[in-house]
């Protein structure tokens, strides 16, 4: 429905920011536990009219009373359920106005057109199929003890509506109308800013809940305060290509650059398969080292960006990468030295995240304008909390904090954006773009990119490479992998001499999701996503 909703807005002469718009509203309907104007995310837009890419950050934001001892208790960080359905993982959602600023910038339609689509799904309603009914019992006993999130996915008896239900939410197709008519300022002022205030200070728990839902500190000036801003996006050169990407507040850009700068020595598509991935878990291994060190919002801490992404520091942590495994988590490098700072390293630690989700969605247009949109509220499901007459679901984001430090740059503070793994990308070769690509899946997003640019740069057709069983490295011991990774020829190979590769089953066993569109010589595209992951995506073209 949410593809759908982007080829029409292409065919009615919508340009490529419109038409992704337009799908994302139609997915915070449908694919409302994973991303929704409850939350917030990050599109890379590369202009056709001159080339120029850019990116509208609007990740959520801590309200300005949350402390780095906000998840804390008696000194102890929570757990992260604990942490995470409460009012105080909820950020300043920021969907909304980065909608509206990715449209006043780039677009051609309305914030009111564009919304029109995921308005009438909304109202009219769509089927539940398997992927929402195991979402929604992921979280059941959860949803169950908040009434607003109960009455819209749960059946009376307290399981999730069944599969081929036809759900409606009237609700939300409502609060669509409000923002069509009156602008962002219908979300961050006014009714519905005072709904999402209430719910995150006193969540609409039932009496007799099963859990403690603990209340957070947003306050209507920090909604009305809120902003997407409009950044400078990051480039890599690899070889012929240059990989566009998302800078801190997200990690993606820095963390997939910085492996293609290690990597960028090599000659992939003459190394053979195997060896090539055993090089890009390696490469990702250092990078995420670096990335659990360095990257967080650049407003609060100065990310060694210029270092992180030079090739002096690459060279150095080429030279770590062995002919085996690692099988060991890595120390960061000093990146600040290789951009002439004598600033110390930060404080480094091994960060191993769960991996939430996501969902993430390109588009390109007849005037070569691409959009890469990776967009979420954090956990699948949120916060598990449906803001009450508005019918959207708020998020968790503040758990991308690291919690439980309150001296790591990605500390939680007041006004600051959590560090994120998002990881919209788009490449492009001689001035015209060629491959705009995403993925949900937490942390694993950026390693879930590089494996498809790797693959894709080693001429593995796009279906394929989306296709492909994978593995994660991400600074740990041992490396994440799907049940298919692990029984792939160049899996066993991996765990054998002279690679010697510590792999652990990745949980959940599915790694990332993507979605991408090769661009090919004058209009033609090659749409594609992912086929069975999440219960598959959907690609479609103009023709
Ligand atoms: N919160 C995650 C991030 O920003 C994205 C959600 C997910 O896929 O886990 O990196």
């Amino acid at each position: 429905m949410a593809t759908r909703a982007a080829i029409k807005t292409l065919r009615r002469g919508g340009n490529a920011v419109d038409a992704s718009v337009a799908a994302a509203a139609v997915l915070g309907v449908v694919e409302p536990f994973s991303c929704g104007i409850g939350g917030g995310g990050f599109m890379v837009i590369r202009r056709g009219s001159d080339g120029r890419v850019t990116t509208i950050d609007h990740r959520e934001t801590a309200p300005r009373r949350m402390t780095p001892r906000s998840f804390m208790e008696n000194g102890k960080p929570l757990a992260f359920p604990d942490a995470r359905y409460s009012g105080l993982s909820v950020g300043v959602p920021g969907t909304v106005a980065g909608w509206d600023l990715a449209l006043r910038r780039y677009g051609t339609w309305s914030l009111e057109r564009a919304l029109a689509p995921g308005t009438e799904v909304s109202r009219e309603g769509f089927k539940v199929d398997q992927t929402f009914f195991d979402q929604v019992q992921a979280n059941a006993t959860y949803f169950d003890d908040v009434r607003s999130t109960r009455r819209l996915y749960l059946d009376p008896d307290g399981t999730p509506r069944d599969v081929g239900t036809k759900l409606r939410n009237r609700q939300l197709a409502r609060t669509y109308r409000m923002i069509a008519k009156d602008g962002p300022s219908a979300f961050y002022r006014g009714a519905i800013s005072d709904a999402i205030v209430s719910a995150v200070k006193q969540p609409p728990v039932a009496a007799g809940s099963e859990h403690q839902w603990r209340p957070g500190v947003m306050a209507r000036r920090d909604l009305r305060r809120y902003r997407a801003l409009e950044r400078k996006a990051v480039r890599v050169g690899y070889r012929d290509y240059d990989v566009y990407g998302m800078g801190p507040p997200s990690s993606g850009a820095t963390t997939i650059g910085e492996a293609l700068k290690i990597l960028r020595a090599y000659d992939l598509r003459e190394l053979g398969r195997t060896e090539t991935l055993h090089r890009t878990l390696e490469a990702s291994r250092l990078a995420f080292a670096d990335r659990n060190a360095y990257v967080a919002d650049p407003a609060f801490f100065d990310v060694p960006l210029r270092g992180l992404l030079s090739d002096s520091f690459a060279r150095d942590r080429r030279a770590l990468l062995g002919a085996s495994a690692a099988n060991a988590v890595v120390a960061p490098g000093n990146p600040y030295d290789d951009q002439g700072d004598s600033a110390p390293a930060a404080g480094a630690r091994a960060v191993v995240e769960r991996y939430g989700s996501t969902t993430h969605l390109v588009v390109s247009d007849e005037g070569r304008t691409v959009v890469s949109y990776t967009f979420t509220i954090e956990s699948t499901g949120g916060n598990g909390v449906v803001v009450p007459k508005y019918g959207f679901l708020l998020n968790n984001e503040l758990t991308d904090f690291n919690f439980d430090s309150t001296t790591h740059p990605n500390r939680v503070q007041g006004g600051k954006r959590p560090r994120s793994s998002m990881s919209p990308t788009i490449v492009v070769k001689d001035g015209n773009p060629v491959l705009a690509v995403g993925s949900p899946g937490g942390s694993t997003i950026s390693t879930t990119v590089l494996q498809v640019l790797v693959d894709w740069i080693c001429r593995i057709p796009l279906p394929q490479a989306i296709g492909a069983p994978r593995a994660s490295q991400r600074n740990t011991m041992t490396t994440a992998a799907e049940p298919d990774f692990l029984g792939s020829p160049e899996g066993q190979a991996l765990a054998a001499p002279p690679y010697n590769h510590a792999f652990s089953l990745a949980s959940p066993p599915e790694i990332g999701a993507v979605t991408a569109i090769e661009l090919r010589r004058r209009v033609r595209v090659l749409a594609a996503a992912e086929p069975t992951r999440r219960g598959g995506g959907s690609a479609m073209v103009v023709r």
